[in-house]
């Protein structure tokens, strides 16, 4: 196991390393539930869900810890539009959520911590910020922290204090009861009708920075391993987190690991730009696998295009999966018992041990569905065997699954008259491949045998 990350504090390639030997403790940002998920959640998700999969199958105990922060300002202005209660709000987007991820075949998370089962322990650090001269009260607000009593402020997103003040200085919006602009609110006291804890300051609720703290913490205990998180979050919630704790007197993470965002023609995508698409209305569109292998032909830490035409070229790189693997049914290849290659298994390894390079591990899987079909072509079936084998554990590893042909196309009927043809073909009973052909056409069904395999269409 010789893992190397780009860590973002470190701003470097770093081998990861661990607390306890041979496991992982991983936490990673999760969703504020106040709305339904867009693709840059699926592509967040995926990189991580991915990343996982990697150090599971390296051997690794992984504990991957990913909250739902279940209470928030968006929550509560939603609640309040929809006629709903707060919980509402967040059990309706949470469902929705994990409904999605469902259909990437995202693995859940170990533990999903909610926010509001967690509102002790962020009282109790609060606490301990407070007693310690790390934070201060405002009448009638709540909790501060005092930025500017913690040194190492900036460590992770690479910014000092200087620079921050000056920006923050420029806003028009100053909070004049804060010491200073950039310090951030811990513990914010309710408004009349406003969900509310008690806390020594008050009846409020935790400010959205410390929850994380606070949650992977105490699930994951001082000096875990590997922090995760769209790069978006880097500054202000990340910087937040690792102050709080580091200025309470706990270790944070050891490794910082962000993904990068998705764009819409080179812009951001927002709903304030016009260009917001959901994740539901992608999967719905396109093979979930498609969307997918899309995520990760792009390097994790890269903004990336994720519109019609990259999704439109994942799913042709999934139709050559399953022609593949109907190839392989037609000949009826026991994959139980086929040998991988350990070769191609190796240099999968190694590009994956470089910083999570899925592009590169793609392009071995590519390669060897190529070969696989080249030996078909040469009736070599013992190799391809080996290849078939070794492309699905493989794009396995990466949460592709392959060969499960009734879902690439939605009607296992035409799936399975295929897979028939081509056992006519392999069988040379040209005459039986021919009808079943015939009768596809018929029926509006388009047959394509391309070098690659066999795919079908709708007229
Ligand atoms: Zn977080």
């Amino acid at each position: 196991m010789a893992v190397k990350i780009y860590d973002t504090k470190a701003r470097k390639k770093v081998a990861l390393t661990f607390r306890d030997e041979g496991k992982v403790s991983v936490y990673v940002c999760g969703p504020t539930v106040y709305d339904v998920p867009h693709i840059g959640h699926g592509r967040t998700a995926v990189v991580f869900d991915t990343i996982r999969r990697y150090l599971i199958w390296s051997g690794l105990e992984v504990n991957f810890v990913s909250n739902v922060t279940d209470i928030e300002d968006k929550i509560i202005a939603r609640a309040a539009r929809d006629g709903l209660t707060e919980s509402e709000v967040a059990q309706e987007f949470e469902e929705k959520y994990f409904a999605e991820l469902d259909r990437l075949v995202v693995m859940r998370p170990d533990v999903t911590p909610h926010a509001t089962g967690y509102i002790a322990a962020m009282v109790k650090l609060i606490s301990d910020l407070v007693a310690n001269g790390h934070a201060y009260t405002i009448d009638d607000q709540g909790v501060y922290f005092d930025v500017s009593s913690y040194s190492a402020y900036g460590e992770l997103s690479h910014r000092d204090l200087a620079t921050l003040l000056e920006s923050a200085g420029a806003r028009v919006d100053v909070d004049s009861a804060k010491r200073s602009p950039v310090d951030f609110v811990l513990w914010k006291l309710a408004k009349p009708g406003e969900p509310s804890w008690d806390s020594p300051w008050g009846a409020g609720r935790p400010g959205w920075h410390i929850e994380c703290s606070a949650m992977a913490l105490g699930l994951l205990g001082d000096g875990f391993d590997l922090h995760g998180a769209g790069d978006d979050l880097v500054f202000p919630h990340n910087e937040n987190e690792i102050a709080q704790a580091g200025a309470a007197g706990h270790e944070f993470a050891r490794h910082w690991i962000h993904s990068g965002m998705v764009q819409i023609n080179a812009e951001k995508m927002s709903k304030s730009s016009g260009n917001f698409r959901s994740l539901a209305d992608a999967l719905d569109t396109y093979d979930p696998r498609a969307f997918r292998v899309a995520v990760l032909l792009t390097q994790y830490r890269s903004a990336m295009e994720l519109g019609d035409s990259e999704l439109t070229a994942a799913a042709s790189a999934v139709d050559r999966f399953d022609s593949l693997a109907r190839r392989a049914m037609a000949v009826e290849i026991d994959l139980s018992t086929a040998s991988i290659d350990r070769k191609r298994e190796q240099s999968f390894r190694a590009a994956m041990d470089d910083d999570f390079a899925t592009p590169a591990a793609l392009a071995i899987i590519f390669a060897a569905v190529s070969e696989a079909n080249q030996a078909f072509d040469c009736e070599d079936i013992e190799t391809a065997a080996t290849l078939v084998a070794t492309v699905k554990e493989l794009a396995g590893v990466l949460g592709i699954v392959i060969g499960r042909i009734e879902d690439s196309s939605g009607d296992s009927r035409i799936d399975q008259l295929v897979v028939d043809r081509e056992t006519a073909r392999a069988n040379r009973d040209f005459a039986t491949a021919d009808r079943i052909r015939d009768n596809l056409e018929a029926e509006g069904v388009v047959i394509a045998d391309r070098a690659s395999g066999t795919t079908w269409h709708r007229r």
